[in-house]
């Protein structure tokens, strides 16, 4: 597939000779499909026996199949509405909303932030008083990723030797990206094309890094593919659900990693003074931003519109501007996003939501910090799939419906 499809290949690191041998065979997508289906035909049921993790091994790799199955249509020009690729490739449906959803939570942040003008440019101007000066980046990620680390650590069992290097590239259609590349390690890109805020730091040293996606890549090579020796974990295809699994737990992880107010503390105390920020400030900066969280799944109710037709280009990104309160260079570069990986956004805001909830009913409602440490380290580690993450009595949020996605 990667030869097809630049994008397929998250990650690969099972034995060299493998990927020498699918980069000279070139496989026609038609033999792909065709063998993917002969695969998931001869797979049949887990042994009578099989534990726990067998057997979720099982219904796991018939779901990875099934969406590469359906990725390879769709480079076929197999045309798919966004929800039907969504369930195709990731297992999950995003709930929709309307505009009157988003329009109350920017009612709310019209109340909260200082000003009279119309509510874009009083967001841009607040926004602009907390961006990261470009010669302090690297000291402030730096400083953020360790501390994530030493969370991460105090409470996981991580390799010796795993660690991760950060380089600053640009003209992404992302704002940053993590490679595994084996061997406990990854390289993390941060895209430096726009402004970078205070409150990336964090999101991004906890998603990319500890205890996401880099955390959740070492466990999966070393728990999975080498001790158990399941060697279709040697390779992270991007667009299936194990992707709703990975975005959805380096989100919630930052919650895991810092509950509570520790991380706006962390942020006032270390990371504004290391940034030359107003400390004072660091409390009004993360109420807002609590606030603008609640818009998350505006980008997917913008891609969904975009990507079945019904709106432009243009069009999208001006509802981004409107009802995620992104900049115009936010949105373009977001529209970009929608292009390249089109429904893959789901797995951001409704992944999360999923995570969270299965965390929390399973660690139970007044687990402890360690409790909650190890359910979440065991997803992580584990071939769950997204559609396995909803709790019993719990019905799936259905395109169409209303609830709140904090509900
Ligand atoms: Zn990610």
């Amino acid at each position: 597939m990667g030869t097809h499809d630049s994008d397929y290949v998250d990650a690969y690191y099972g034995p060299p000779r493998w990927k020498v041998e699918a980069d000279s065979a070139r496989l026609p997508l038609v033999a792909i499909r065709a063998q993917a289906s002969a695969l998931l035909h001869d797979l049949g049921p887990p042994p009578p026996a099989a534990d726990e993790l067998t057997r979720l091994r099982y219904t796991y790799l018939e779901r990875q199949l099934a969406s590469l199955v359906a990725r390879v249509e769709v480079l076929d020009g197999r045309r798919l509405t966004f929800d039907e690729e969504s369930r195709a490739l990731y297992d999950a449906v995003a709930p929709s909303y309307d505009e009157a959803h988003f329009a109350r939570v920017l009612d709310q942040l019209s109340a909260t932030l200082p000003g009279d003008g119309p509510l874009a440019e009083r967001y841009a101007a607040f926004e602009r008083a907390f961006v990261i000066p470009v010669d302090r980046l690297d000291a402030v990620f730096r400083r953020a990723i360790d501390e994530c680390r030493a969370r991460t650590r105090t409470h996981l069992r991580l390799p010796a030797d795993e660690r991760f290097s950060v380089a600053f590239v640009a003209g992404k259609s992302w704002s940053a990206y993590n490679w595994y590349e084996g061997h406990n390690k990854s390289l993390i890109q941060v895209n430096t094309s726009l402004p970078i805020h205070i409150d990336r730091a964090i999101d991004l040293a906890c998603h990319e890094g500890y205890p996401g996606h880099h955390v959740q890549n070492v466990l999966l090579d070393s728990r999975l593919a080498r001790e158990r020796g399941w060697v279709e974990f040697s390779v992270a295809p991007l667009f299936s659900p194990q992707s709703l699994i990975a975005e959805g737990s380096a989100n919630y992880g930052i919650r895991i990693a810092f509950p509570g107010a520790e991380r706006v503390a962390f942020e006032r105390d270390v990371l504004y003074p290391l940034a030359g920020l107003d400390p004072a400030r660091a409390g009004e900066y993360a109420a807002v931003h609590e606030l603008v969280s609640a818009l998350g799944y505006a980008d997917d109710e913008a891609a969904r519109r975009y990507l079945n037709g019904r709106i432009s280009a243009d069009s999208a990104a001006h509802w981004l501007e409107r009802y995620a309160l992104m900049s115009p260079a936010q949105a373009r570069q977001r529209v970009g996003f929608f292009d390249q990986y089109r429904a893959y956004v789901i797995n951001y805001s409704l992944g999360q939501d999923l995570v969270r909830r299965y965390v929390e009913s399973t660690a139970g409602p007044h687990a402890s910090a360690e409790r909650r440490w190890r359910v979440f380290a065991d997803l992580l580690a584990s071939p769950r799939l997204p559609s396995g993450l909803i709790p019993a009595g719990l019905v799936p949020a259905r395109s169409g419906s209303r609830a709140s996605p904090r509900g």
